[in-house]
C-alpha cells in the first residue's frame, strides 16, 4: 500500500528551514529563479517581455532596453511594493502551503515577527496567486464534484429565550456560501466559491474537459451534469464508495478544509471567497507543490509599480 502523500519526500520540496538558512543574497536569486524559471533567472521585462536588459551595479534593478522600463525582481509580482526582505516572503510561502490544516493569520505573524495585519494582507496575497493560476487550470479524465457550506457563522443568544432557530433562511446571516470543488483523480483540485452548488454547474463545465467522467453526490443539483458529461452518482445514504462511483478525493479536500476553518480561527465569506490556499493544500496532498516551481503563481492580474 502506497503511502500518505505528506510522508513522502515530494512533500518535503519547500523546507522552513532550507529558506531559513539563506543568505540575503541567496534569497535573492533563489527569488530570481523562481520567478523567471523559463529563462533560468535571467530577467525578463514585466511590461513587454522583452529579456534584453541593462543591469544596474550599484542597485538590484534592470532596465529594459526596448521600453525602458526599470524593474526589480519583484515587478509585477504579489511582492511588488514589498517592505519586507525578500527571504521574509519566501519564509511565509513555505510557512504558508505547508500548513496542510491551515495557518492563521496572528501565528503568522508570531513566525515572521512582523505586524498582523502585514500577514494577513500576506496571507491574502498568496491566496490571491493561487486563485489566479488556478483560473487557467482545466481537468480532465476522472473528475470528483462535491460541495461544502462555510461562513456566515450565527453565534447563538446567551439566554435561551432569545435564541433563534438559526436553520431559517430569516435568522441567518446571508453570508453562507458554497465552496464547490473539482479533483482530478491523481491530479488537480480546483475549488470555486458559489452562492449555490447550482450555481457552480457552468463553471464544472467550463473547467472539466468534455469526455471526462464526473462523480457526484446525490444532491440535486447535480442532475444538470448529466446533460454535459458521462456522470456517475454514489448515494451517500447506502454508502461512501460503489465499484461505479465515489467522491472520497473531494469529500478529504473537505475534510481539510474544515479542519483548516478551525486552524485559521474563523473562514469569513471573504476569505471564503478566495479559498486557494485551500487549494494549495488539497494539491499537495495529491500532486506535490508543482505550483511552487511554476512563475504563474506570482504573476499579478494587472501589471503593478516596482
Ligand atoms: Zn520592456
Amino acid at each position: 500500500m502506497s503511502s500518505h502523500f505528506l510522508l513522502s519526500k515530494a512533500a518535503r520540496s519547500l523546507s522552513l528551514a532550507r529558506v531559513a538558512r539563506l543568505s540575503d543574497e541567496e534569497a535573492f536569486d533563489t527569488f530570481r529563479l523562481v520567478r523567471w524559471s523559463a529563462t533560468k533567472g535571467e530577467p525578463v521585462c514585466p511590461r513587454c517581455d522583452c529579456a534584453a536588459v541593462y543591469t544596474y551595479k550599484a542597485r538590484k534593478l534592470w532596465k529594459c532596453k526596448a521600453c525602458s522600463h526599470q524593474f526589480s525582481v519583484t515587478s509585477g509580482t504579489i511582492f511588488a511594493s514589498r517592505k519586507l526582505p525578500i527571504r521574509d516572503y519566501l519564509l511565509a510561502i513555505a510557512i504558508f502551503v505547508n500548513g496542510a490544516k491551515g495557518h492563521s493569520a496572528l501565528q503568522l505573524s508570531r513566525d515572521l515577527d512582523c505586524q498582523y495585519q502585514t500577514a494577513f494582507v500576506l496571507a491574502h496575497k498568496i491566496r490571491e496567486a493561487l486563485g489566479a493560476d488556478a483560473d487557467e487550470r482545466t481537468l480532465a479524465v476522472d473528475v470528483e464534484v462535491d460541495g461544502a457550506y462555510f461562513g456566515g457563522y450565527v453565534k447563538p443568544a446567551n439566554d435561551r429565550e432569545n435564541r433563534r432557530d438559526r436553520r431559517l433562511a430569516e435568522n441567518q446571516t446571508g453570508k453562507r456560501k458554497v465552496v464547490v470543488v473539482m479533483r482530478e483523480r491523481g491530479g488537480e483540485t480546483l475549488p470555486f466559491v458559489f452562492r449555490s452548488e447550482a450555481a457552480a454547474v457552468a463553471t464544472i463545465g467550463r473547467k472539466v474537459a468534455v469526455g471526462s467522467t464526473i462523480y457526484a453526490d446525490e444532491a440535486a443539483s447535480w442532475d444538470r451534469l448529466h446533460d454535459r458529461f458521462l456522470t456517475k452518482r454514489i448515494n451517500h445514504q447506502e454508502s461512501y464508495s460503489t465499484e461505479e462511483a465515489c467522491t472520497n478525493g473531494a469529500d478529504s479536500f473537505f475534510s481539510r478544509i474544515r479542519r483548516a476553518e478551525i486552524a485559521s480561527t474563523t473562514i469569513s465569506p471573504a476569505r471564503t471567497s478566495k479559498p486557494t490556499a485551500k487549494r494549495w493544500r488539497g494539491a499537495r496532498t495529491t500532486g506535490g507543490c508543482r505550483t511552487v516551481n511554476s512563475t504563474s503563481w506570482l504573476r499579478r492580474r494587472s501589471y503593478g509599480t516596482r
